[in-house]
């Protein structure tokens, strides 16, 4: 069943905002965008649906259990799609703080506020109900050369980033099992897209080598991940809210891997054709001391998605990353203003944590 009123968690985010974006523009949902607005939070993001009668942003703190509760009351939401987090790997490495505060105790405040809007609830509200909390695939650590991600691989998380969501993970499915709360969960690979914060690996790239500047690659670059491209990701997690399961988890990824070393090669031969420079762009790789504890490889299995609810990814790697490329080049208004404290208090940001 289709849900009608949406508390989007995050929605000012990269994903959360591709998410408001496609529920305003493909649905007839209501949706409500609950975001603290860290220094990841854009409301440029979401200009262009900022004036429908159907989207409504409210600033708040997933850690603060008083304001959900206000808002699960007004909003009476039938679904939650949960994508507040802090999500960048090498500021985690630097500072966990922030990531046990809202990805751990912050799931925990929004799950009891959820269970204790529920109970108040009409039965029809109850039916319909469903929470989506919505997890990385680096949850379950790193593969070797061979092998897939599925639904049931042990998780072994190696980063203060991954553990603080594998924790969050754990929560979500505890409170299906433990109190019934409808939790579906999915695990999604690298995303990649437009609005993407310049810490990240793709934008970070195309934007160093647009000012002509070191393009800084973590070793050898023979990293592997997985790309999908954002708005494959909020189709699939509309459908996963929609039909999936309570209480099962589905993998999402493009089968797009890649070392970040390729993904560097692709971004710069496409800028070579678009805005060609005196040389070939990818004479900026620099490659630099590797991140500690970076897993090697991530790839995931999609295909209980694929089979059980149909979905696919629209985007190939080459069809998304032109795509992307193109959006940068033409909406510096976006991403000028965030370049300046991009670097501030971070380690590099060049694997696109995701
Ligand atoms: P992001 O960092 O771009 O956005 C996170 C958003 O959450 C920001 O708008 C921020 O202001 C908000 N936020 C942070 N702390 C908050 C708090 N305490 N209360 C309310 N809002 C808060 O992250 P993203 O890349 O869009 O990722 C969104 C979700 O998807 C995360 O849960 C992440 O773990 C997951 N995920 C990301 C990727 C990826 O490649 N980016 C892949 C798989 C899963």
């Amino acid at each position: 069943m289709t849900r009608a009123r949406i508390l989007v968690t995050g929605g000012a985010g990269f994903i959360g905002s591709a998410v408001c974006r496609h529920l305003v523009r493909e649905t007839q949902a209501e949706v409500v965008n609950l975001d603290k607005l860290t220094y990841a939070g854009n409301l440029a993001s979401l200009r262009e649906i900022e004036n429908s009668p159907r989207y409504r942003f409210i600033r708040a703190d997933i850690c603060d259990r008083e304001t959900l509760d206000a808002v699960f009351a007004q909003v009476r939401p039938d679904g939650v799609m949960h994508l507040a987090a802090e999500s960048h790997v090498d500021r985690s490495i630097d500072a966990a703080r922030d990531f046990i505060d809202t990805n751990i105790v912050g799931t925990f405040t929004l799950l009891e506020a959820a269970r204790a809007y529920l109970a108040k609830a009409d039965a029809a509200t109850r039916d319909a109900f469903r929470f989506l909390h919505v997890s990385t695939d680096e949850v379950y650590g790193s593969l070797g050369a061979e092998g897939l991600f599925s639904e049931t691989t042990r998780y072994d998380p190696s980063s203060p980033y991954s553990a603080s969501k594998a924790a969050s993970d754990h929560l979500a499915i505890a409170w299906q099992r433990t109190y019934g709360l409808p939790v579906v969960l999915s695990n999604c690979s690298n995303n990649y897209g437009p609005y993407h914060f310049p810490e990240k690996l793709i934008p970070l790239m195309i934007l160093n080598a647009l000012g002509g500047k070191p393009l800084p690659v973590y070793g050898a670059g023979a990293n592997v991940r997985d790309w999908l491209f954002v708005e494959d990701h909020a189709r699939a997690l509309w459908l996963i809210l929609n039909e999936g399961q309570a209480g099962e988890k589905y993998n999402v990824g493009g089968r797009n891997e890649r070392t970040n070393l390729e993904v560097v090669h692709a971004i710069c031969a496409i800028l070579d054709r678009l805005v060609p420079a005196g040389a070939p762009h990818a004479q900026l790789i620099r490659h630099v001391a590797d991140r500690p504890g970076h897993d090697l490889r991530y790839a995931i299995n999609a295909s209980k998605l694929e089979t059980e609810l149909g979905w696919r990814a629209r985007e190939t790697f080459d069809s998304g990353l032109e795509r992307t490329v193109r959006w940068y080049l033409d909406n510096d208004w976006w991403w000028q203003p965030l370049r300046e404290n991009v670097y501030a208090g971070t380690r590099l940001g060049l694997t696109g944590g995701a």
